[in-house]
């Protein structure tokens, strides 16, 4: 038996080199992870600029006390610059986002003075305000992104910002997916008695192309020695990653096992986890190979915790783990010391700070308790049963 921890470790050892990068245009960039840091090439904004639409003034010209008339002298739009120095007894009607004037240095708000004509009555204000200085967003030269980021839609925006049309990013891990075991069914075809329909392989497609990967999808592969060793070699020359789920038991029609003995280099491992135990790691050829359990949550799981933060090496990303937080248990929940316990959690904030249930019935066939949750409790291998009101680990499903 091995730890959680120990696997996840030894799978990212082996990890050594990332997808190759490539070019894209920012509109099709989202979710990809960039490769290298991303600076600044100017400051932002680019100029001192207002904060309001307003008047900009010269700061010798605000009154102590009272009121003072000054003569509007331009009239700018968006996007219209000052010509020239602003003057004494001048004031410029300015917007949102316009650059300051040469010479002026602070900004009414519009509300706050009388205009009649030409002519704009102003009161006293503070020196500099409404004035958004250069470079306070970001100076030039920053990292504003550090490489291994994952493009979410405002860092999109902030490289359009300073210019950018596209960007260089890693490319998606291919990951080859089959599902094994001859009582499983294709949805929308009849179904035999005794089978039923594949799950995992949609589900965990999914968890592939929400943690960036493209998917090669090899289908159902029955439970014959011959086809398994066809598929699994083909699957290896094409992808970058080849994952399975079921056939890693000890039962007779676990294949997984045997195959792989012939055709790749493989590790059968104990996980001391619940559930999810029986998981097979290693490599075909020059691709990284995960036998998930068939177990539908089982599979899930171990997808988190095994296949997800090596697809994220894959591609270059900094962060490979969720981050997790404490919640306070409202019920009570059975745990052998020694191995790690997840249970699928409903995480809900309340008066008394973050509190965790569980979704119900825990089986490791019981998909629904996914769909329910939304989030993983973790019960630490040192951990005994828990009572109602302790602080337990949560993890999210996702991991930004
Ligand atoms: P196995 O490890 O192949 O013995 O599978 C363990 C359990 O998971 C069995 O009850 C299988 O029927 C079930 N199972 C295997 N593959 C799938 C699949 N693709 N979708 C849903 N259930 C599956
Ligand atoms: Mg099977």
């Amino acid at each position: 038996m091995i730890s959680v921890r120990d696997g996840q470790n030894r799978i990212l050892a082996q990890i050594d080199r990332n997808t190759a990068p490539e070019i894209l245009p920012l509109s099709a960039a989202l979710g990809r992870v960039l490769v290298e840091n991303a600076r600044a090439p100017f400051d932002v904004p680019p100029t001192d600029n207002s904060a309001v639409d307003g008047y900009a003034v010269v700061a010798a010209d605000i009154p102590a006390s009272g009121l003072r008339e000054l003569t509007v002298v331009a009239d700018l739009p968006a996007g219209a610059v000052f010509v020239g120095a602003l003057a004494a007894g001048q004031a410029v009607r300015i917007m949102t986002g316009a650059p300051i004037p040469a010479g002026a240095d602070t900004v009414y708000p519009q509300e706050q003075v009388e205009r009649s004509g030409p002519r704009v009555r102003i009161g006293p204000i503070e020196r500099s305000t409404n004035v958004r200085r250069r470079g306070e967003d970001v100076m030039a030269g920053t990292v504003v992104i550090p490489g291994g980021s994952v493009l979410r839609p405002q860092e999109l925006g902030l490289l359009a910002s300073l210019g950018h049309t596209q960007v260089l990013v890693s490319q998606r891990p291919r990951v080859a997916l089959l599902s094994t075991g001859d009582e499983v069914a294709e949805p929308g075809t009849p179904r035999k008695p005794g089978q039923i329909y594949d799950a995992n392989r949609f589900t965990l497609r999914g968890f592939v192309e929400q943690c960036g990967g493209s998917v090669t999808d090899f289908g159902i592969v029955p439970d014959q020695r011959e086809v398994l060793r066809a598929q699994l070699l083909e699957a290896s020359r094409i992808a970058d990653v080849v994952m399975t789920s079921g056939g890693v038991s000890v039962g007779i029609y676990d294949l997984v096992k045997a195959v792989l003995g012939e055709i790749g280099g493989i590790d059968f491992w104990q996980v001391a986890m619940q559930p999810g135990r029986p998981l097979a790691v290693g490599r075909i050829g020059d691709a990284h190979f995960f036998g998930l359990p068939g177990n539908p949550v089982a599979s899930s799981l171990t997808f988190l915790l095994f296949v997800r933060p090596a697809l994220f090496k894959l591609a270059g990303r900094r962060r490979l783990f969720p981050e997790s937080w404490q919640a306070r248990a409202m019920e009570p929940m059975r745990k052998k010391t020694g191995r790690r316990e997840f249970k699928r959690g409903v995480l809900k904030h309340a008066d008394g700070g973050w509190e965790v249930r569980t979704t119900g019935p825990q089986g490791s066939g019981i998909l629904s308790s996914m769909v329910t949750g939304n989030c993983l409790i973790v019960l630490e291998e040192d951990r005994g049963d828990v009572a109602a009101g302790d602080a337990v680990t949560v993890e999210p499903f996702v991991c930004e």
